[in-house]
């Protein structure tokens, strides 16, 4: 258990996808049998492969630009998870990367707006909507919930003097964030497939979880636990 922090410091971010890699890693049976019914059977090991690239990689990347550090992510990932998910997740990266290009910390804002544009470039790239049973379908609601965290109003007593606090905790965003990532991806159950491999069995792709948006899940669930939740 980390202490809870309110902004994400390159050091956070390289912690997380450390983390991320071992989650990743930890889960790549889980995803790869996911993928068996509707697709390949290759997501989870993807995943692992390219998030144990990117921790071989972390010394050596700059951690003081985050903007830099998420672009330099995105390219590992583009040239080491392979499958339909390489190219969505290393854009992902290297968007999230160009919103936070030169900053050394990211606020509860920043972080959702970095997020955003992540989800942006995959839809850009995957020309998925909501609801065809893609990555897509974690990412929206997550950034969702990002956005709600910020505008709700803080509990009271959540200061010992019972004054409202100014932000939202970055932990109990994220962790709403990876709550909604979660069920977005349970969701994905009932769902057609209008894209990538498991689009090719049509109706028949119904009745089974989408591996992307689940390893989605994984990596929001695992930056909540990086920020202390
Ligand atoms: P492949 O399908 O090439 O074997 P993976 O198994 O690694 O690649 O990844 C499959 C996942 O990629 C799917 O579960 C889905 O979430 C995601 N995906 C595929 N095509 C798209 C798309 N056009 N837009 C968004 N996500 C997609
Ligand atoms: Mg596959």
């Amino acid at each position: 258990m980390q202490t809870p922090t309110q902004t994400l410091s390159g050091d956070h971010i390289a912690a997380w996808l450390e983390r991320a890699a071992d989650e990743l890693e930890r889960e790549k049976m889980f995803l790869t049998e996911l993928d068996a019914p509707i697709g390949d059977s290759d997501h989870g090991v993807n995943m692992a492969r390219g998030f144990t690239a990117v921790r071989g990689r972390l010394d050596t990347l700059e951690r003081g630009d985050i903007g830099a550090l998420l672009r330099n992510v995105g390219t590992i990932l583009l040239s080491t998870v392979g499958g339909a998910s390489g190219p969505l997740y290393g854009t992902l990266f290297r968007d999230a990367g160009q919103k936070a290009a030169g900053a050394a910390a990211l606020d509860l804002p920043a972080l959702t707006a970095c997020l955003e544009a992540g989800l942006e470039g995959v839809r850009r790239r995957g020309k998925a909507a909501p609801g065809e049973k893609t990555m897509v379908d974690a990412l929206v609601p997550a950034v969702d919930a990002l956005k709600a965290a910020q505008s709700a109003p803080q509990p009271a007593g959540a200061r010992p003097d019972g004054a409202p606090t100014s932000r939202a905790s970055m932990a109990d965003a994220l962790a709403r964030a990876a709550e909604a990532a979660r069920a977005g991806a349970e969701a994905t159950v009932p769902l057609i497939a209008r894209k990538g491999r498991a689009s090719y069995l049509g109706e028949r792709s119904a009745g089974h979880q989408d591996p992307g948006a689940t390893s989605c899940w994984v990596l929001l669930r695992s930056l909540a636990a990086t920020a202390g939740a």
